[in-house]
């Protein structure tokens, strides 16, 4: 950490945020959204990290479009499961905190931005033990259409190739059946030519489709709400070091074209970069009970964060 601003300073805002993945894009939306001015940094010449590939399902018992469709599959419910699954693990304030904020902020998000969500119905991992559920506590970013990002859609990191067909067309887990079978109803065929004439019609101007589903919807929707309340994001531009004036941390030294620099923040500085499950030593620190001589964190053992 550094505490003399040898390095120029060129750049000022109320918050830095560091990493595009859902952890700072949610920091930087929620500072902005209450009117301090934000700026948002990622390493890679892409957005999205791990999040724009991912399954883009958040497990949040009691969120408002669980309880639209399952009125009964409530927080209480959520709150024994997981006293059942982390047994001598469990640390109450964790949980609280929790089952308590986490609908409160999906709330958040809704009535803020363009951030929004539709129940996932993914069963619970253990839906079969005591108060597991079939139709689930997630939910999942509803579609976005990419076009609407314009210029930036090419900066949005692109989901896993298992997550495309037909060239870079996304498809949900319940329109694979009707893509197999476009004939089977009318309906289906009508669902099915529409969503390959709008591929087909995508592809003669975008290298993949911009119909965006899960993970990579989720991002697009962070890009879009944060280009509307007018949050920069710098691509290509590194946390190098924090720097530090009178005890507290009071910005950044970043790294692009070349350049370090130090970019001071009046308010904070979030750290969001991600890599938490990857990192052996982090994990070893971080969660209890996984595995510290692999990669991989969670196989056949149970974890406590
Ligand atoms: C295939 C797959 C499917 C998954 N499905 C799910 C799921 O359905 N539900 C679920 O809850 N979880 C899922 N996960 C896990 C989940 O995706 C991650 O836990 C989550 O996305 C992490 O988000 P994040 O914001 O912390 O970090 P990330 O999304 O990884 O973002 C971190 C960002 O920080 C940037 N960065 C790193 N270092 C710097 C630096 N020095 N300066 C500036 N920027 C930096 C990175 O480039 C990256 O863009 C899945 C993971 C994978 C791999």
């Amino acid at each position: 950490m550094v505490d003399t601003p040898d390095n120029d300073i060129e750049e000022q805002a109320d918050v830095l945020v560091f990493g595009t993945g859902a952890a700072g894009l949610t920091a930087a939306l929620v500072a902005a959204s209450e009117g301090l001015d934000v700026k948002v940094f990622e390493k890679s010449a892409l957005a999205g990290g791990t999040t724009a590939t991912s399954g883009g399902s958040l497990w949040v018992p009691g969120a408002a479009p669980i309880l639209q469709r399952t009125p009964d599959v409530g927080v209480e419910q959520a709150r024994s499961y997981l006293l059942g699954e982390l047994g001598d693990w469990v640390r109450h304030d964790l949980l609280e905190a929790f089952l308590g904020a986490s609908p409160e902020a999906i709330d958040y998000l809704a009535q803020h931005s363009e951030v929004r969500f539709a129940h996932a119905t993914n069963p619970d991992y253990h839906a079969d033990r005591p108060f597991g559920s079939a139709t689930g506590h997630a939910i999942t970013a509803l579609p976005f259409d990419g076009r609407m990002l314009g210029a930036d859609f090419d900066r949005l990191k692109p989901p896993r190739a298992v997550f495309m067909v037909m060239g870079g067309m996304m498809v949900g887990r319940r329109e694979i059946p009707m893509l197999l079978r476009p004939f089977s109803s009318v309906a289906n065929f009508r669902r099915s030519t529409g969503l390959l004439a709008r591929h087909a019609w995508d592809r003669l101007r975008y290298r993949r489709g911009t119909r965006l589903l899960i993970g990579n919807a989720l991002v697009a929707r962070y890009m879009y709400s944060l280009r509307q309340l007018g949050v920069p994001i710098l691509y290509e531009a590194r946390l190098i070091d924090l720097y530090q004036e009178g005890g507290r941390i009071a910005g950044a030294i970043i790294e692009k074209d070349g350049r370090r620099r130090l970019v001071k923040a009046r308010r904070g500085v979030v750290l969001a970069t991600g890599g938490v499950s990857h990192s052996v030593p982090l994990r070893s620190e971080l969660m209890r009970g996984t595995r510290t001589n692999t990669r991989w964190p969670m196989k056949g053992r149970r974890v406590m964060v």
